[in-house]
């Protein structure tokens, strides 16, 4: 009997992990297919003045609409589009994709505001990885300081002296550097001072409770005090209700995003928002 579940452990286990390698390889595939094919979309994300919620930029986040699946969220799709290294080829289409956007805006008499592309540390390895901004943005022809780039900790901290290189030069082509989901990484306060970025974007880990949980309060306070004192610009994000806001704002933290202020929108939808704070700004003055 006993002998007998051994068998049917080791039986389920092994089919477990051969659905698991095929899944992973179906993802893989079609993951290919979904570059070839355009399946991808960007929405887009508000971020807000904490003084008076003008928009003053806005974070790009892809979206895969899979022909049979629906939308399959990036939670699911980064990871395998990383390990697999489609990711670099993901990411160009990405940061094409939000600059040609960002231009159109401008060009039809939007204000020009930085987009915010999140780069995966993969992509930003890439040794042309700065040479590839640089086309990019001659390219669409978008200014250099209307595009941000959202980088981990991890990449941030990595003290490799072609990474270093690589910020110098993104630096130098005018682009704007923020740290994504601050906070939860191993940043060193030291290295922090010698990096060229100008944002830090607390995770909303730290966010969610800030309200109820102390701890997480004191880590709000303690990174916003952080960044004003090294006169960085900091966004927290996350932010889902007006009690959350009423704390960032007593904190003194400069900007906002989440969903009290909106969800990620497709484009269309993105820009008439917009369009309706911009009107609503003017009647009210
Ligand atoms: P992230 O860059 O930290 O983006 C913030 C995530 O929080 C987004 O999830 C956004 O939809 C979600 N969010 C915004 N406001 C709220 C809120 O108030 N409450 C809650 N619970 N969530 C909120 P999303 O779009 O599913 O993206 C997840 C992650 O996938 C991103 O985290 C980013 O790390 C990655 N990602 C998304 N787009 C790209 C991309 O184009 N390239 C790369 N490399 N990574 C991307
Ligand atoms: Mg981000
Ligand atoms: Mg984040
Ligand atoms: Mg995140």
């Amino acid at each position: 009997h006993s002998k007998d579940e051994g068998r049917n452990n080791y039986a389920f286990f092994r089919t477990e992990m051969n659905e698991r390698v095929l899944e992973r390889m179906q993802l893989e595939n079609a993951l290919r297919n979904a570059l070839r094919e355009e399946q991808f979309e960007l929405h887009y994300q508000p971020q807000v003045d904490s003084a008076n919620q003008s928009i003053v930029g806005f974070e790009a986040l892809v979206r895969w609409h899979h022909p049979q699946q629906g939308m399959i969220s990036p939670a699911r799709f980064i990871p395998v589009a990383e390990e697999t290294g489609l990711i670099v080829q993901l990411g160009d289409w990405v940061l094409n994709e939000a600059c040609r956007q960002n231009l159109a805006w401008q060009a039809a008499g939007l204000p020009p505001i930085p987009v915010a592309v999140n780069i995966s540390p993969l992509q930003f390895r890439q040794s042309e990885f700065a040479a590839t901004v640089a086309r990019v943005l001659a390219h669409t022809g978008l200014p250099p300081e209307c595009l941000e780039l959202e980088l981990t900790e991890g990449v941030m901290m990595d003290a490799a002296e072609r990474n270093i290189e690589t910020l110098r030069r993104l630096r130098a082509l005018g682009v704007k550097l923020s740290i994504d989901d601050f906070g939860t990484g191993y940043s060193s306060l030291a290295y922090l001072k010698r990096l060229p970025i100008d944002t830090l974007k607390i995770d909303q880990a730290f966010v969610r409770d800030v309200v109820d949980d102390t701890d997480d309060a004191a880590i709000i306070t303690t990174i916003i005090g952080l960044a004003n004192n090294m006169r960085l610009r900091v966004v927290a994000e996350g932010v889902e209700n007006e009690s959350q806001m009423r704390f960032l704002i007593a904190g003194g933290c400069g900007f906002q995003q989440g969903y009290l202020f909106s969800r990620p929108l497709p484009g269309a939808e993105f820009e008439s928002f917009w369009r309706r704070r911009l009107s609503n700004a003017v009647n009210a003055d």
